[in-house]
């Protein structure tokens, strides 16, 4: 059964890219930039994984064409991250030269645990070649991104940081929201310190003002890091943020296939999924 997208469009910008645009070229009127992601997840078929790789290049030429402040966020396993490593890495660096190209960005997002290690193995080698054509992230709530982001601030990688979006085990991730924050303010600290622009995704006030604390205690130019938060989450928190003279960008996903990144946002808070309640019944 496809579930009506008038259920999705918190959360989700729009089905197609041609009615995502005025919705980009709003919040870029704000002075926010913007990360476009095309929703989808796990392809099993090398057509369609070739198939997204020229809907990304198209993507990436569309967003230059119609002058977006806009890079683009990909999840390996929409490029055949399960079907073969090295095809996907192939895919990746196809991308990845148009980026270079255009003079454009693409940035890697991290998937659940079992795809972490393959996915920095493919950053760290588009890293050697691409540099600043392409980001990483790393997820606060991994035991390993001690180690992880260390070696990345060592790299000089452009890297974003979440708390982590995927139900894992103990073993794997932290399930404390305290230790989550506390491991994310000491990730945020790192790469504060040791690298030239960090990314900072979260919602979460506390951490929020800690790194605006944090910047301030050090002197750190309000330009050396970026906010990032999610379309249709804390659009005010957004502009005040910019208006203070933040650097912001939303993250904004358009497709069909929003039902996975859609029960993401609902599972993490119980106001969301008011929200969708509310719009189901509101004509
Ligand atoms: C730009 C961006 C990119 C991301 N990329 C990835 C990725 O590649 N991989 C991945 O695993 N995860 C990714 N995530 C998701 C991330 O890992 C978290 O699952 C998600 O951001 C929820 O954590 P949080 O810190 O934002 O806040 P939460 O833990 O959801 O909330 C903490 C607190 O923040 C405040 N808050 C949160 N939302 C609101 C709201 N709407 N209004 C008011 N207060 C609110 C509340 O005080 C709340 O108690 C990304 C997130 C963002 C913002």
């Amino acid at each position: 059964m496809k579930l009506p997208f008038v259920l999705a469009r918190r959360f989700v910008a729009a089905e197609t890219f041609k009615e995502t645009v005025p919705k980009i070229e709003s919040i870029n009127m704000d002075g926010i930039k913007v990360t476009l992601d095309l929703l989808g997840e796990n392809v099993e078929e090398k057509t369609t994984a070739d198939e997204t790789v020229e809907i990304y290049k198209n993507l990436l030429t569309n967003i230059q064409d119609a002058g977006l402040k806009s890079t683009i966020s990909i999840k390996l396993t929409m490029l055949g991250l399960d079907i073969d490593p090295e095809y996907c890495k192939e895919n990746v660096f196809q991308l990845l030269d148009l980026a270079r190209e255009l003079n454009s960005f693409v940035r890697i997002d991290m998937e659940g645990s079992e795809y972490t290690q393959m996915t920095l193995d493919i950053f760290r080698e588009a890293f050697e070649t691409y540099r600043n054509h392409v980001g990483i992230v790393v997820q606060a709530y991994l035991h390993r991104t001690k180690n992880d982001v260390e070696e990345l601030a060592d790299m000089g990688a452009d890297v974003r940081l979440c708390k982590g979006a995927y139900k894992e085990p103990e073993l794997i991730a932290l399930q404390d929201m305290n230790q989550i924050r506390e491991a994310f303010k000491r990730y945020t600290k790192i790469l504060l310190e040791k690298t030239e622009f960090p990314r900072i995704a979260t919602h979460d006030d506390e951490l929020v003002n800690f790194v605006q604390e944090y910047a301030a205690e050090r002197e750190l130019s309000k330009d050396s890091f970026e906010f990032q938060m999610l379309y249709g989450l804390r659009e005010e928190t957004m502009k005040e943020l910019t208006q203070l003279g933040y650097n912001t960008r939303i993250y904004v996903p358009y497709g069909t296939m929003w039902f996975p990144y859609f029960k993401r946002r609902l599972m993490e808070r119980k106001e969301n999924i008011w929200f969708v309640l509310r719009t189901m019944f509101k004509k």
